[in-house]
């Protein structure tokens, strides 16, 4: 099977005022269609770094970035992201600013399609009956799940997310995990998502590449064996080895 995403042998140092900065050191992380890869690794082991390449705002030293089978070197429609702090634009409600990427993407589509399909995601992650509200009406979790629709409402190739739940508290945090799962099981996407917290990488990802060192390296690629409708339950009730 081709790979959405193909990572191939990607360097990069920053250039600091006290020299060079090493960061990441050959990286190779391939993503078929479809597949959720989860890229783990400490604070400031380079993960941001990745995602800024990834999505084509910076080109690395040394190695590739692919995407579609084509070489990503500047910012593309076609990819979606989420952050830790979601950026909602205030002055616009949360149904408005969750149609905003089909204003720019597809300009001709009619509105009432728009808001229909924003309101399809919005039930989806539990936030119908928000959709009039302003994002600062809304509590941090909420604000995430309206960022997770707005970044999957124009169906991007592929969803990078850099520690989307990070600012989180630990319920709200599983919560999340478990309408990604059920948003994927409804509408398959490809899924880049960079994490500190291993049991995310290992609940959310069909693969998990586990980074550190500096400059950071792949030191391991897991390939996780669990029931494709898993769900929170998994955490908590660990199958006794036989
Ligand atoms: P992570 O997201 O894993 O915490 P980052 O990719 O943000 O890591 O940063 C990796 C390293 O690169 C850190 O040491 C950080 O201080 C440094 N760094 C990040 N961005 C820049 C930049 N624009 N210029 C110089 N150094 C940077
Ligand atoms: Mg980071």
């Amino acid at each position: 099977m081709a790979n959405l995403i193909d990572i191939k042998g990607v360097t990069h140092a920053y250039r600091t005022k006290s020299g060079l900065l090493p960061v990441l050191d050959n990286l190779n992380i391939a993503v078929p269609e479809g597949e959720f890869a989860a890229v783990v690794g400490p604070s400031g082991c380079g993960k941001s770094t990745l995602t800024r390449l990834v999505a084509g705002l910076m080109k690395p030293d040394q190695g590739e970035v692919w995407l579609h089978g084509e070489r990503v070197t500047s910012p593309r429609k076609t990819v979606g992201m989420a952050f830790q702090n979601p950026v909602l634009l205030e002055w616009r409600s949360i149904l408005e600013n969750v149609i905003l990427p089909l204003e720019i993407v597809a300009p001709r589509m009619p509105q009432q399609d728009r808001e229909a399909r924003a309101m399809h995601l919005l039930e989806m992650v539990g936030l119908k009956g928000f959709e009039g509200k302003r994002p600062s009406e809304l509590s941090g979790g909420m604000r995430q799940r309206a960022s997770l629709c707005r970044a999957i409402v124009h169906k991007p190739d592929v969803l990078i997310m850099d520690e989307p739940f990070g600012a989180l508290d630990n319920f709200t945090r599983e919560d999340l995990w478990q309408t990604m799962r059920d948003l994927r099981a409804a509408e398959p996407f490809t899924c880049v998502l960079i994490t500190h917290d291993l049991r995310e990488s290992v609940f959310l990802g069909d693969q998990v590449f586990v980074l550190s060192g500096r400059p950071a390296r792949t030191q391991m690629v897991l390939d996780v064996d669990l029931p494709a409708d898993r769900t929170l339950d998994i955490l908590y009730q660990p199958k006794a080895q036989e």
